[in-house]
């Protein structure tokens, strides 16, 4: 493929951008090329500025359940923006959003709307810390909850790719608040709590790990971390940024069966504009300004267009169920032509999938954990990477990321990329 103009557009990026990318995931350093500039998405597919076709396996890291330029997301947008676009005062839509997820998520009796995954995390953790009058928290290593100080130890995603899973710039007295678990292990949850008993606020969590790869959870973990968060008086975050309306409707704790005390949601609530949410038990709820002496704020919060867009698309989600079914197939679809795949080539490697979610690992060990998926040979994704993406697929440049699969994703969308997965796993032996 002819990537010429991405390839200028890149040198241009670099003067004025870090790294030429306003988010690292997106720089193709990883697999040591330069990113594919992108023009336009419809449906399944994008479209790069030198006019190639790719099928998009990354949907904006999940937050186009419903593909690219979908007419669901746009419906009365002309209207809403002829009516303005921001007034930093409460709005009808406002109201519409919140009732519609706290109906969607029994757990959340409130919800407050912000405007990124990282903002929605940094203000939960603060809200359990304000309710539980405790410093310490505990998050587990391999899971990424966006880029608050906090948050930036051992984490996921691209500090995982870029080695930099503890950031710099985060002080020893930030990181020390920070204790660190291993996910599926629940001994090392209560290890923790034994060598800090009283002083644990939150424990912090991706219900299905989606930024180490997929890693699935441990029903048995999930339940131990439900259990013994009760009997010390933590709160427990479901972080699901990724999880929240893509797994199921009602997300990862309906699929669970587990009752977090708060919830983070985001990406899929703002129908690919900037929506963060957090929300929770009405009395830990209770402690956010003005109602409470927790402060947290927002110019853009519950922003009128950002809102209608998300509206639109939870509405249709929540009236068409029939679109969970359709990512389930497809992803099973997905699964079991790369798993024949990896038969057919004898290359070592997992193919990954919980619910509608999935990740293909280049390792011969099981997946089950963040020690697993770091034997993973990440030379190997890039050759697989590159292969896929000149057959018009258009994967995560890294090895520790979800594959995102869409509403908008055909039978024979995902029959083309088993076939490019073949022939792509082939060159590898
Ligand atoms: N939590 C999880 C589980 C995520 O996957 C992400 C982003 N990938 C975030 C939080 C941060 O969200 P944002 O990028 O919108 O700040």
């Amino acid at each position: 493929m002819n990537r010429e103009k991405s390839e200028k557009l890149f040198i241009e990026a670099e003067k004025y951008i870090p790294g030429g990318v306003n988010s690292p995931v997106r720089a193709f350093k990883s697999v040591d090329m330069p990113p594919v500039f992108v023009d336009r998405g419809k449906g399944a597919k994008i479209y790069d500025v030198d006019g190639n076709e790719y099928t998009d396996y990354i949907c904006s890291w999940g937050p186009l359940i419903l593909g690219h330029a979908s007419p669901v997301y746009y419906e009365g947008i002309q209207e809403a923006l002829e009516k303005g676009t921001t007034f930093g005062a409460p709005t009808a839509i406002e109201v519409e959003i919140a009732k519609l997820i706290t109906e969607a998520y029994p757990s959340m009796e409130m919800v407050r709307m912000v405007s990124s995954g990282t903002e929605a995390t940094m203000s939960a953790l603060r809200v359990a810390r304000g309710f539980t009058s405790r410093d310490k928290i505990i998050k587990f290593e391999g899971c990424y909850h966006g880029h608050s100080d906090g948050l930036l130890v051992k984490s996921g995603s691209g500090t995982l790719t870029f080695g930099v899973p503890t950031s710099s710039g985060v002080t020893p007295g930030t990181a020390k608040d920070t204790l660190v678990a291993t996910y599926n292990d629940i001994e090392s949850v209560k290890a923790l709590f034994a060598e800090n008993p009283g002083e644990i606020a939150a424990v912090i969590v991706e219900p299905v790990a989606g930024n180490m790869g997929v890693v699935p959870p441990d029903l048995d973990f999930m339940k131990g971390l439900r259990k013994i968060t009760e009997s010390e008086g933590t709160v427990l975050i479901f972080d699901e940024v990724i999880t929240g309306f893509r797994l199921a409707y009602g997300g990862a704790q309906e699929v669970l069966g587990i009752k977090p005390d708060m919830t983070t949601l985001g990406k899929i609530i703002g129908g690919g504009m900037p929506v963060g949410a957090f929300g929770g038990r009405r009395e830990i709820m209770e402690m956010v300004a003005p109602l409470g002496g927790v402060y947290q704020a927002g110019t853009l919060s519950g922003n009128p267009i950002a809102m209608k867009m998300g509206l639109n698309t939870l509405t249709y989600l929540r009236d068409h169920p029939e679109v969970y079914e359709g990512l389930e197939e497809k992803a099973k679809r997905l699964e079991a032509g790369f798993k024949a795949n990896i038969e057919k080539t004898g290359v070592k490697a997992q193919m990954v999938r919980f619910k509608g979610m999935t990740c293909l690992f280049f390792t011969d060990q099981p997946i089950d954990s963040y020690a697993a998926v770091m034997t993973s040979d990440t030379k190997a994704y890039t050759q697989y990477f590159k292969a896929m993406l000149e057959a018009g697929n258009f994967l995560p440049p890294a090895q520790y990321e979800a594959i995102f699969i869409s509403d908008a994703h055909t039978l024979q969308d995902i029959e083309k990329t088993i076939e490019d997965n073949y022939q792509a796993l082939k060159k590898l032996k």
